[in-house]
């Protein structure tokens, strides 16, 4: 059967540049750091392989099957890739574009513009969302499930999605004030941007972000109506709805005249900086509005590595091993600063074997590509049982998730937290 050529499947869409996917020197590097390629050995499932299907689709030599969408969506965005490639290729970056053409020129599932349009853009509905399991969690149900073992008799996949969100408390929003006057003589006014993840499911350490920050002379102002960064959006090729976020959370943010922008989620951290280089390519006004709000933006431990700390009164006594999400230390180059915050706390650091190897987590890969999401989260946990450590850290809600699934598949003795918590613990001196 005749393919059809790539000016009729991709006609009126943006395709890659051909400099980006024409120019690989097929030297294999990018496949020693691939975790999708290390658990299948199978050229397809490696960046190169990806790299070269995408070149064939775009040249009408094969058809956007299912099988050439999954190996796109397979993907774990973990930028690895991106950073070893030595001729510039960013075959993780084409992956997502890879996405953005198969959203536009396939039929979506309902369910897919229910979630992505419907209820990430809107918080209200998203705490919603989250209120029956709040109630599992809250009036009981969550651990008489657990008592009479009902959990062990459900399908791995679906015992394991019960078990990997954390217990929740109210969320940030709630229980945050908009603003937070700084402890002492004010230094620096912060924006703080709320991630939906950590608003909901980790409000905890986004209350923990706050108090740390006004605790070192900052003022920090929380808007509540910003909305979800696009990561998700951009994750699944809706890319027009990850702009229309990313245009309300400019409007939202830049009115507020704040020194820094600061996030405390990983993922949105590197997004927000995105806005100024990706996002508005195409609108010159949009662009220098998106290039001057994305310089502004910090993760908190980036943030708080730029300035002065006061020293904490009460040191952590424990040992803490550090996983570092991939879209901190590849997407902001930030590794350095959330150890500093460890030793900060007085915890004792051990790191871990490939503390950059992704976790498997990548938002929602348990759910769509649960088998290779597992295998890759079982060689994250043979890395952190070594470390001996009490507590696991890392700052970003997805790898927190998949962590805490991993210490339970494991049955390990730990903990995993937010950086940010650690610290906020050594200048409160309590355990919450
Ligand atoms: S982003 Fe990660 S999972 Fe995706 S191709 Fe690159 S190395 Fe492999
Ligand atoms: S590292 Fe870059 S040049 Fe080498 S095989 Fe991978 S994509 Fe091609």
């Amino acid at each position: 059967m005749a393919m059809q050529s790539n000016q009729t499947v991709f006609q009126g869409m943006e395709i890659p540049d051909e400099q980006q996917y024409l120019s690989c020197i097929k030297c294999g590097l990018c496949l020693s750091v691939c975790p999708t390629y290390r658990e299948s050995f199978k050229e397809a499932d490696s960046p190169r392989g990806r790299l070269m299907l995408l070149r064939k689709a775009l040249a009408g030599e094969l058809k956007l099957s299912h099988n050439l969408t999954d190996k796109m969506y397979r993907c774990l965005d973990c930028l690895a890739c991106n950073a070893i490639c030595p001729v510039g290729i960013k075959p993780a970056d084409l992956a997502l574009q890879a996405r953005y053409l198969i959203h536009q020129s396939e039929p979506q599932p309902w369910i897919k513009p229910l979630i992505f349009k419907g209820v990430f853009p809107n918080a209200n509905l998203m705490e919603t969302a989250m209120l029956p399991m709040f109630l599992y969690q809250r009036l009981g149900v969550q651990s008489l499930v657990h008592k009479l073992g009902i959990s062990n008799a459900l399908p791995a996949q679906l015992r394991d999605s019960e078990r990997m969100l954390p217990r929740l408390s109210r969320s940030a929003k709630s229980r945050v004030s908009e603003t937070t006057p700084a402890c002492g003589q004010r230094k620096y006014r912060v924006a703080f941007f709320l991630g939906c993840f950590q608003n909901l499911v980790f409000s905890d350490a986004s209350a923990a972000t706050v108090r740390v920050m006004a605790e070192n002379g900052c003022e920090v102002v929380m808007p509540k109506n910003v909305k979800c960064c696009g990561m998700p959006h951009l994750g699944y090729g809706d890319v027009e709805t990850a702009r229309a976020l990313a245009k309300h959370n400019i409007e939202t943010l830049e009115k507020l005249d704040a020194d820094v922008i600061v996030t405390d989620c990983a993922t949105c951290g590197s997004t927000l900086k995105e806005y100024g280089h990706s996002f508005f390519s195409d609108d010159a006004e949009y662009n220098s509005r998106a290039r001057a709000f994305s310089a502004k933006v910090k993760d908190v431990s980036e943030f708080l590595g730029s300035i002065q700390l006061r020293e904490p009164e009460h040191p952590n006594k424990i040992r803490v091993t550090y996983h570092d999400p991939c879209h901190l230390r590849r997407g902001q180059n930030v590794w350095k600063q959330p150890r500093q915050l460890l030793q900060l706390s007085g915890a004792e650091l051990i790191e871990m074997r490939e503390s950059d190897w992704c976790c498997g987590s990548a938002g929602t890969q348990a759910i769509t590509h649960y088998r290779d999401s597992m295998q890759i989260l079982a060689r994250k946990m043979q890395n952190v049982a070594r470390t001996d450590a009490t507590v696991i850290a890392s700052g970003c809600p997805g790898c927190q998730m998949q962590l805490g699934l991993g210490v339970q598949r494991e049955n390990l003795p730990m903990q995993v937290m937010h950086p940010i918590q650690l610290l906020d613990r050594a200048y409160r001196g309590d355990e919450k």
